[in-house]
């Protein structure tokens, strides 16, 4: 390796909390060193704090970042220090912090390579808090699939499996683990590569991030949330913590249920399935009222012009009905939550167009296009009434 290439310490000791270093550069109230404990953030986490000691004094580091230059250590002095090249000072670590994000950072390996291997999924992006994970995959998954790979993660972590710092030039790279590396390819001069698995490695990616050197370490990986192709993890702890209260909510909700001893998902499901049923009834209601709209409409000026409130209807229904409307019509209808819809299928009466005229006459907010607009009309009195007048004015 050449003599310019620092190698970062959080990358071959990252359980090293203290060291003594030398001041290189300094600018303000930043600094750098000829060697560093501290992780300068990126690939999606914070930065390492801690403190230096220099001269007897001990400084807070609040951050530290990476530019061309090198890395800078962002300290939060209150007086005037006149910090001097070459004078040796300590380095400490905030370890708790780091080691709540070595933790999460590991895992996200562990669960990435399992997407990619079960699923056939790769992690588009990863980002961190402490014991916290957020992964953003390539495609949605069903939640039995993550809860697949979950289990398959906490059987891994059970079992315990080394995790391997390799450290190689570009030439090395790509002679010998290139070919092997998932995810991104590496075109820095030296490569840092971290393997899951002792002897026989299973996953391989390139990474110059911080991570603990067995699994085991991880405790235990759960997931929080899910949302479209955006998952959220939490590891150890915090995790353990997340599920005994959601068990203590269930167990709860069993009690004011009363359902004990059966199923509240089954319960759940099944009151989903009567209210989708409910939902097509009044679909299929819509759509017999949508078509033979003209035994409902009046005529207004030369439009014709129905007008109804359904309180229990909301925007799917109505949408999905309005498709039987014929032309040359225009509908109000006072949904759900106090929500106006308005229908058109005249190319005189644009939706949008009288939606605006309420939004500006009443206050309110809302939108929508030629075809179809909603707003709001909370505590708006008559509002089927106001929508005939406005047209009526035209
Ligand atoms: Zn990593």
């Amino acid at each position: 390796m050449n003599e310019e290439f620092i190698m970062p310490l959080y990358w071959n000791a990252p359980y090293q909390t203290e060291v003594i270093a030398k001041i290189t550069v300094v600018r303000k109230n930043e600094l750098q060193f000829n060697q560093t404990l501290f992780y300068p953030g990126g690939g999606g986490q914070l930065s390492d704090t801690g403190s230096i000691v220099y001269l007897e004094e001990e400084f807070p580091i609040i951050e530290t970042y990476k530019d061309k230059e090198g890395i800078w250590h962002k300290l939060d002095i209150k007086k005037n220090i006149d910090f001097q090249e070459n004078q040796d000072v300590l380095l400490r670590l905030d370890w708790s912090k780091r080691y709540s994000y070595m933790k999460p950072h590991t895992a996200q390996h562990l669960l990435s390579h399992l997407f990619h291997k079960i699923n056939d999924c790769d992690t588009e992006k990863a980002n961190f808090e402490e014991l916290k994970i957020d992964i953003e995959l390539s495609k949605n998954l069903a939640v039995d699939e993550i809860l697949n790979v979950v289990s398959e993660a906490n059987r891994i972590i059970e079992q315990g499996v080394e995790v391997k710092s390799i450290i190689v030039n570009q030439e090395e790279y790509r002679k010998d683990y290139l070919g092997r590396t998932r995810g991104k390819k590496s075109e820095e001069e030296f490569v840092r590569l971290i393997e899951l698995g002792g002897e026989e490695g299973f996953d391989l990616v390139c990474c110059g991030g911080i991570h603990v050197k067995n699994l085991a370490e991880i405790r235990g990986v759960f997931l929080e949330s899910k949302k479209d192709h955006t998952l959220k993890f939490l590891v150890n702890q915090k995790g353990l913590l997340f599920a005994t209260e959601q068990r203590g909510l269930m167990l709860k909700l069993e009690d004011i249920t009363a359902k004990k001893g059966e199923k509240l998902l089954e319960i759940v499901e099944n009151k989903i399935k009567e209210n989708q049923i409910l939902q097509d009834n009044s679909v299929n209601l819509l759509r017999l009222i949508f078509h033979n709209i003209h035994a409902f409409s009046k005529k207004i000026n030369e439009y014709s012009i129905t007008s109804f409130t359904l309180p229990e209807i909301d925007r799917l229904p109505i949408q999905s009905a309005a498709k039987e409307l014929e032309s040359n019509n225009f509908v109000a209808v006072h949904g759900r939550n106090d929500i106006l819809y308005l229908i058109s299928t005249n190319e005189k009466l644009p939706a949008n167009k009288i939606a605006k005229t309420l939004i500006e006459e009443i206050g309110t907010k809302g939108g929508g296009n030629k075809g179809f607009a909603q707003l709001s009309i909370k505590n708006v009195k008559e509002p089927l009434q106001l929508v005939e007048e406005i047209i009526s004015s035209l």
